[in-house]
């Protein structure tokens, strides 16, 4: 039996979850606390300005310190789960690096830039995605980033923006893949996930989104998370719409979870199927359809050609 993935952050971005959070850590550590910038200026030369302590909503979570119940309630934590540095400290210090690295860039070919690297940093940068340690070159220009290049090698970008269309391609979820993770955000190198995933007919829609940790297994798994233990527990937009009355149906008879997750998966390949059964002129006209209804911005041709490509290549569907 497949683990279940544990989904900590589920549901980051809502307000909701936050200021709960914040309750809690207000009962528990009472309702201030001190800006650490006051004692330690940065290396920007910038120091914490007003009044000193604040209150705690002027400090940011730190959702990763949180320990969440099965439902999503926090019930405890490690430490006092809030940024050592207020909020505005903490954009004012973001802004200074970003207007350092660009003006130290500003005049910079692509090739300053990489032997710039070499000279500061070695001849090896390691990928935040893959953790191979690879050459400078291997990496894309970033002027806003200290090092001036990408923590990302462009293997993994290209693949990562590549999984994100073809999955579309694939699977046809319907919603709009628009979420932005928030501005104060804390995770490191976020990347987003989908709840219930597409091939079990899941949903573009925001509720069926969050942002992890990018790490070796995220957005790889397939399995069900944690939180969702029965059919009712899953919104109906996180699900594809043409699913719905499969979901309806799970819910009225009580199916368990599995019944459930195996139901959808099902639909999912059926549709796949009939789409590879299609004319190239009917599944144009399909992902047309698809593009309009769901206000995306897929390119149709591409599309049509890598399903093909997909259909040809895919052992696991029996054509
Ligand atoms: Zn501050
Ligand atoms: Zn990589």
């Amino acid at each position: 039996m497949k683990k279940q993935r544990e989904t900590n952050n589920l549901g980051i971005n809502r307000s909701r979850q936050k200021e709960e959070i914040y309750k809690f850590i207000e009962n528990k550590f009472g309702p201030q606390k001190r800006c650490s910038r006051t004692l330690l200026k940065n290396k920007f030369g910038l120091g914490h300005e007003g009044k000193n302590p604040l209150p705690i909503r002027n400090f940011a979570l730190l959702i990763n310190k949180c320990i969440f119940s099965s439902k999503g309630k926090i019930i405890s934590c490690v430490k006092i789960p809030l940024q050592s540095a207020c909020i505005e400290c903490d954009k004012k210090y973001r802004r200074a690096r970003i207007e350092a690295s660009r003006s130290v860039f500003k005049d910079f070919s692509n090739e300053d830039i990489y032997l710039h690297y070499i000279k500061t940093y070695g001849s090896f940068k390691k990928c935040s995605v893959c953790k191979k340690n690879l050459k400078p070159k291997e990496f894309g220009i970033s002027k806003s980033m200290e090092t001036g290049l990408h923590n990302q090698c462009l293997k993994c970008s290209k693949e990562y923006s590549e999984a994100v269309g073809n999955r579309w391609i694939i699977y046809s979820p319907q919603g709009r893949n628009q979420v932005r993770l928030n501005e104060d955000n804390l995770i490191k190198d976020p990347s987003k996930d989908h709840i219930w995933s597409l091939s079990k007919g899941g949903s573009d829609n925001n509720e069926n989104i969050v942002f992890m940790e990018r790490g070796p297994n995220s957005s790889k798994s397939n399995s069900i998370p944690i939180e969702i233990k029965k059919p009712k527990d899953l919104k109906k937009t996180m699900i594809s719409k043409r699913y719905w009355s499969i979901l309806d149906e799970a819910i009225k008879d009580s199916w368990d979870i599995k019944k459930l997750d195996r139901a959808l998966s099902k639909a999912v390949n059926d549709l796949i199927k009939r789409k590879s059964k299609m004319t190239d002129i009917e599944l144009t006209k399909f992902f047309e359809n698809e593009k309009r209804e769901n206000n995306t911005k897929h390119n149709i041709q591409r599309a049509v050609k890598k399903f093909r490509e997909y259909c040809k290549n895919s052992k696991s569907l029996d054509f």
